[in-house]
């Protein structure tokens, strides 16, 4: 009755379980390994595992059940390291990514009376759904970090990554002697104005036509966002002054050179710039924004549409 019982329970479990000896030869081979490899206990018990499924990473299988059988202890595998031992079709949809039913594996030893292990048993766990669930959970939070790093109106940086990553410039500033970086602000001019004339939804669409003609000057290493309402910012690593002034210039004319169109109306458009470079050693390096903005507001108090490199000379 036992006997039957325990048969009965290693065919039915919803999990793969087989068994092999110390020339891998297979001992055992329940539905489950039946059903999902297409070999029955018939075809399988007696032969060679690897002979059966060449397809098998032998070399690193081999080593672990070898493992096992000198170490007399249980090993592991999870599909976080190896997604798949047996290349097993599974019925979830192709959306979830998975090419194969994912696997954990252990693997057991199986004493005899003397205690020598004279075969290891795996238990082979269908974990597909938990992969795909995990895969479909990681990119929803990438795609959620990715959202919350963004400006909804433009899709550039905002204020709370261009922070971030001001911070992280300062750090990598202070590990690194040859490290330093500049900071360009700019804000619109007379953008009331746009606002008061053309309405709000030209307004916003300025906005955006602002953000990607910038970002057609950019370098990949530039990091670009808006830091307030018509105010944006830009960080240059390992950019000095001089380079970022070239840059500054870049910006200033692709914004002025031609209106932004909205519908039939040519809306004229200017900017405003300024900059700051900080560098290891700067005596107040969390000061190089005020310095650039500073320099902002040089450049709007001396006729606009230009730009300003911060010198201590503009404060006076
Ligand atoms: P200045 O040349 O001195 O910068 O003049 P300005 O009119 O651009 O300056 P100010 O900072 O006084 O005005 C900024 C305006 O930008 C006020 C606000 O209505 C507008 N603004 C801020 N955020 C947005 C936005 O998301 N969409 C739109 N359409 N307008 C915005
Ligand atoms: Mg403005
Ligand atoms: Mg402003």
């Amino acid at each position: 009755m036992q006997q039957r019982l325990c048969d009965f329970i290693v065919n039915e479990v919803g999990v793969g379980i087989f068994s092999l000896d110390r020339e891998y030869r297979i001992l055992l081979w329940n539905r489950f390994m039946a059903q999902h490899s297409g070999i029955s206990a018939e075809q399988a018990i007696g032969a060679n595992l690897f002979e059966l499924f060449p397809e098998l990473p032998q070399k690193w299988l081999s080593k672990k059940i070898e493992s096992v059988f000198v170490l007399k202890n249980f090993a592991f595998t999870s599909w976080e390291q190896r997604p798949y031992l047996f290349k097993f079709p599974h019925n979830r949809p192709i959306t979830g990514g998975m090419d194969f039913m994912q696997q954990n594996t252990t693997f057991m030893p199986v004493r005899n009376e003397s205690g020598e292990v004279d075969a290891v048993t795996v238990n082979l766990f269908d974990v597909t759904d938990n992969a795909i669930a995990q895969n479909l959970l990681q990119e929803a939070m990438g795609k959620l970090e990715e959202y919350s790093n963004r400006d909804g109106l433009t899709g550039i940086y905002n204020r709370r990554y261009l922070d971030t990553r001001f911070t992280q410039e300062l750090e990598r500033m202070s590990r690194y002697q040859a490290a330093f970086f500049t900071v360009i602000l700019f804000d619109l001019d007379r953008f009331k104005q746009v606002n008061d004339n053309y309405g709000h939804v030209a307004g916003d669409e300025v906005l955006r036509v602002v953000a990607s003609r910038v970002l057609t000057t950019l370098r990949d290493t530039d990091i670009f966002g808006r830091y307030g309402g018509e105010e944006f910012m830009l960080l240059l690593p390992q950019t000095d002054l001089a380079g970022a002034e070239i840059a500054a210039e870049r910006i200033r004319v692709i914004l002025c050179d031609q209106p932004v169109q909205f519908g039939e109306t040519k809306i004229i458009i200017s900017a405003s710039l300024g900059l700051s470079e900080c560098h290891s050693g700067a005596a107040e390096p969390q000061k190089v924004i005020e310095e650039a903005d500073m320099a902002l507001y040089f450049s709007k108090q001396n006729g606009r549409n230009r730009v300003t490199v911060y010198s201590p000379e503009i404060n006076s």
